[in-house]
């Protein structure tokens, strides 16, 4: 096999300067994602490395090994500091530092800076303990669960397995005095990185993609004034739930109406309601557990589905939230507003709970306690 350092080298930094503008790209449309510009500007450092390393022996050594390895290091701590960035982990440039410039002073050492199969064991020990790093970052440190996160954390341990296996094979074959002038191993060396980073940058924006998926799906499913499910999400997930119901389980509904809530926007204003609806929720929230499906059905109404919860635990909770609402008032604007909920409590037996009927069951059951006077539960005939 023939491979041309040059041309590998004009590849690598075309295919750098490539990727840098699609992250560039990403970030212009998205501009507070720092992880994006880092990981850019990681690239462009790549690039303009590779365009040192070109220039061998028609600039000063200083420039086209000591400076372009420099880059490269640098680069690599770029993109640590960009997959800590993308972890919204601050930003540390003392080690993303500390490797060019640990290579800058080993340079000066003449019996390094003179032996090629050295200098590359140095970069590789340098780049391998960054690339760890990037892959400890990716995925040790990530606080998601994204697909492409294994995928992207898997390119900096191939390319540690790939230094590893460069180093051993440069301290035991002879190597060319002069890096353009390379054989197979230094045409490897530069083919390698152009593999790498085609892969991350293809799977680096599939990741930055799949997470703002994500945060778009989970704003499309959530009321913004309280943080609950919204009405959609909560009729869509409590339907599915339902239906997934088991022989012999049962399934309760609760539907909670804030009581004259009119009365409490003309009263107070605007925000004191608003400030009310969230105290709610987070006392709804708080009282039926993390794991419930609740929900904010209307201006003033929530419901919840309880799976495997019956219709006497059910009418419990329920009271527990009407009595504890009752029991303190809102704080807003230095003055305690009285607030109180009517809710309709309704239960059906799986399998195969039907959900419009159990919906309407507790909507029915909701009307009554209204009808009672309000600040009631009212628990539908079963
Ligand atoms: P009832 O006891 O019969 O339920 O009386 P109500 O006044 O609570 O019921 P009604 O349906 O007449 O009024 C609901 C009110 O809820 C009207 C609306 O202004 C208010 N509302 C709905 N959404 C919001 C909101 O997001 N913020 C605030 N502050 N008020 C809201
Ligand atoms: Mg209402
Ligand atoms: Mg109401």
């Amino acid at each position: 096999m023939s491979l041309d350092v040059p041309t590998l080298l004009v590849v690598l930094a075309l295919m750098c300067q490539i990727a840098a503008l699609s992250f560039i790209g990403a970030w212009v449309r998205r501009r507070p994602e720092r992880h994006v510009i880092l990981w850019a500007s990681a690239l462009e450092l790549a690039a303009v490395s590779c365009v040192l390393l070109l220039l061998r022996n028609r600039i000063p050594d200083l420039f086209s090994i000591d400076l372009a390895n420099a880059c490269s290091l640098l680069a690599l701590g770029l993109a640590w500091n960009g997959s800590r960035a993308f972890n919204s982990r601050p930003v540390r440039w003392l080690p993303a530092l500390a490797a060019p410039a640990i290579w800058l002073i080993l340079m000066r050492d003449p019996s390094i800076a003179q032996s090629l199969p050295l200098r590359i064991t140095v970069i590789s020990l340098l780049s391998g303990v960054l690339s760890l790093a990037i892959a400890w970052e990716s995925w040790v440190k990530a606080k998601d669960t994204l697909f492409w996160r294994g995928p992207f954390a898997l390119i900096p341990i191939v390319h540690v397995v790939f230094l590893s296996v460069r180093s051993a094979v440069a301290l035991e074959v002879d190597l060319p005095a002069d890096l353009l002038q390379g054989g197979v191993l230094l045409g490897v060396s530069i083919l390698e990185p152009i593999l790498m980073m085609f892969a991350a940058t293809i799977i680096g924006l599939l990741m930055i993609d799949e997470r703002l998926k994500n945060v778009l799906k989970q704003a499309a499913s959530t009321d913004g004034l309280t943080g609950l499910l919204n009405h959609g999400a909560f009729m869509d997930r409590a339907r599915a739930r339902a239906a997934n119901v088991q022989r012999a389980e049962s399934a309760t509904m609760l539907l909670f109406d804030l009581d004259r809530f009119k009365q409490l926007n003309d009263r107070h204003g605007h925000a004191a309601g608003d400030a009310a609806l969230k105290c709610f929720a987070g006392l709804l929230h708080r009282s039926v557990g993390g794991s419930e499906l609740v929900g904010r059905v209307g201006g003033e109404e929530f419901a919840a589905l309880l799976v495997g919860v019956d219709t006497g635990e059910g009418w419990q909770l329920a009271e527990r939230v009407r009595r504890d609402l009752a029991a303190q008032p809102i704080l807003h604007g230095g003055r305690g507003i009285a607030v109180t909920v009517s809710v309709g409590v309704a239960a059906a037996e799986g399998p195969d709970v039907d959900f419009e009927r159990l919906m309407m069951a507790a909507d029915e059951a909701l009307y009554s306690a209204k009808r009672g006077g309000r600040d009631l539960v009212f628990q539908a005939a079963s």
